[in-house]
């Protein structure tokens, strides 16, 4: 079933990491642009239109010819992006140092210091239009990828755990060109609590 999921905040829930104004236009204008150009390829597919949207997106070689790329770029926006504003809050949340993420984080890491390093870097280093994600894979290993476009690490059988949009329009009101600012900033925003329930235990 194809939906824009609310935004789980206000738009200024961000600020000052993320200004109002790049928050409404992300949301209301990218986000839920990717929701309307999808509805539109779904429009003479009834039966596609109705099955889970990671469903369409894992298995594209089901899906027509014609729609497929549309599929790809806007679903994959839709789910993206929603993932996204759930993997963030306002003032962000602690790491609970105990719990299971920040055990997996330190064994497959080093220390948490490493991996925030290792995630910001590559999350600079994305040319173009991207994600950054935190994953983890069946055997429970995480590891650091990026994506272009809106293409999902779930294609190639990794789970996410945490992602950040480093598209243009995700920061160029507010920072311009310097997208390494953006991301230090955007750590602040982290909601570690969602990150760490969407591990399977
Ligand atoms: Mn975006």
């Amino acid at each position: 079933m194809i939906a824009l999921p609310p935004l789980p905040y206000s738009y200024d829930a961000l600020e000052p990491h993320i200004d109002k104004l790049t928050v409404e236009i992300h949301y209301t204008k990218h986000h839920k642009g990717y929701y309307d150009k999808l509805v539109a390829a779904l429009a003479g597919y009834p039966d596609l239109a109705k099955k889970p949207l990671l469903q369409l997106l894992t298995g594209l070689s089901e899906v027509p010819a014609e729609i497929r790329t549309s599929v790809r770029n806007n679903g994959g926006g839709l789910w993206a992006h929603t993932f996204f504003w759930e993997s963030m809050c306002h003032n962000g949340s602690l790491l609970d140092p105990e719990g299971n993420l920040a055990r997996a984080i330190s064994r497959d890491f080093g220390s948490f210091e490493a991996f925030e390093k290792q995630f910001k870097a590559a999350a600079a280093a994305v040319f173009g239009s991207g994600w950054t994600w935190l994953v983890h894979d069946t055997q429970g290993k995480l590891s650091i990828r990026s994506t272009p476009g809106h293409d999902l690490p779930q294609v190639d059988g990794f789970e996410p755990l945490l992602v950040i949009d480093v598209w243009e329009h995700a920061y160029y009101l507010k920072y311009q060109n310097r997208r390494p600012e953006f991301i230090d900033n955007w750590w602040q925003l982290i909601d570690w609590a969602a990150v760490e329930k969407r591990i399977k235990t």
